[in-house]
């Protein structure tokens, strides 16, 4: 049986088993269908402390999986199909192979939504990204377009004019989910420009490993026509990567992990860190930070447990 199994390797995951290997608890981490989480995806990170240059996404993971694997860590690839957690110790199935554990850390990250067009998938990290504290900053006197209709697109949109000569915002509906003061808020901008009952068919310019323009169709006329962009935020949602705790553990309707404080959850000895509980913040900092708290709760429970 291990102390710890860490599931997911990204900011969170990859700082929990960091402080957990440092306390000798030999952590079992599990890498998940995207090894380094998130930041593997995007290229120049800026607003990780400690990088004046700022870092590679993907340069910064691995840092951070050489600094746990120096403390013990284990890393496995593999995916956690089906959890049982009705009882310590719990019990894990990695890609068919059940493994125990005395504590567990989840730490996968919840993933973002997408358009799901090839191009799209393509210019992530060059010019397609889907959080604007991230990449705002990179998009200074550009053209940007804010895909989504719901709070956080409303949000993104007015945090991004601070930097582009112009922000449009295209929805697929006439009607906005966002609540009504967001919706003000933004349409009280004039910085914001509205492109209703519209989608993106395609993202320029895979040739050129950059965004250039995209794709726009109106859902009424079938009329197709091109935009000029520099940097299209997609902001239509996450996905919290939980599906396999369902039912042994207390989600919100959404399926993020509910805190019962610290970094403890609705079940005893399992600990959340990072964006699988943080709809909010949602950075490599915060998440990291998750990871450092969920680690020494655990820690602090093995201890009492006189494991
Ligand atoms: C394009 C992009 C650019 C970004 N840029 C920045 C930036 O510049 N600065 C910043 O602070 N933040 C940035 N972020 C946000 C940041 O990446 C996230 O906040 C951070 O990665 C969250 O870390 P995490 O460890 O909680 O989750 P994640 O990074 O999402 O990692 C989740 C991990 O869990 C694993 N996993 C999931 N399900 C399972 C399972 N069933 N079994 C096993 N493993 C599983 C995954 O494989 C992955 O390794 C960016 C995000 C994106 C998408």
């Amino acid at each position: 049986m291990r102390k710890v199994i860490v599931i997911g390797s990204g900011c969170a995951g990859n700082t929990a088993a960091i402080y957990t290997a440092r306390a000798n608890l030999q952590p079992l981490v599990i890498g998940g269908h995207e090894p380094g989480g998130q930041l593997s995806l995007t290229t120049l990170v800026e607003n990780f402390p400690g990088f004046p240059d700022g870092i590679d996404g993907p340069v910064l993971v691995e840092h951070m999986k050489q600094q746990a694997i120096r403390f013990g860590a284990e890393y496995v690839h593999g995916q956690v199909i089906d959890a049982d957690l009705s009882g310590r110790p719990f019990r894990i199935n990695i890609d068919g192979q059940w493994e125990e554990a005395a504590t567990l850390i989840i730490a996968s990250g919840a993933s973002a939504r997408w358009i799901g067009l090839e191009t799209e998938q393509k210019l992530i990290g060059h010019g397609v990204s889907s959080c604007a504290t991230c990449d705002g900053f990179f998009y200074r006197e550009k053209k940007i377009m804010v895909v989504g209709g719901g709070d956080s697109a409303m949000e993104e949109a007015i945090f991004l004019t601070r930097f582009g000569t112009e922000v449009a915002v295209v929805h697929r509906r006439d009607e906005f989910r966002a609540s009504k003061i967001m919706l003000d808020r933004a349409r009280a901008n004039p910085k914001i420009r509205w492109v209703t009952r519209t989608v993106v068919d395609e993202v320029m310019d895979v040739a050129k490993g950059v965004v250039t323009a995209v794709r726009l169709r109106n859902l009424d006329t079938g009329e197709s026509w091109m935009r000029d962009v520099d940097g299209l935020f997609v902001a239509i949602g996450h996905i919290p990567n939980t599906k396999v705790f369902r039912g042994q553990l207390e989600t919100d309707a959404d399926g993020y992990i509910v805190s019962k404080g610290g970094a403890r959850t609705s079940v005893t000895g399992v600990f959340h860190a990072g964006d699988v509980q943080d709809r909010v913040y949602r950075q490599a900092v915060t998440a990291a930070g998750a990871g450092c708290m969920a680690a020494i709760e655990a820690e602090r429970f093995l201890e009492a447990q006189g494991h």
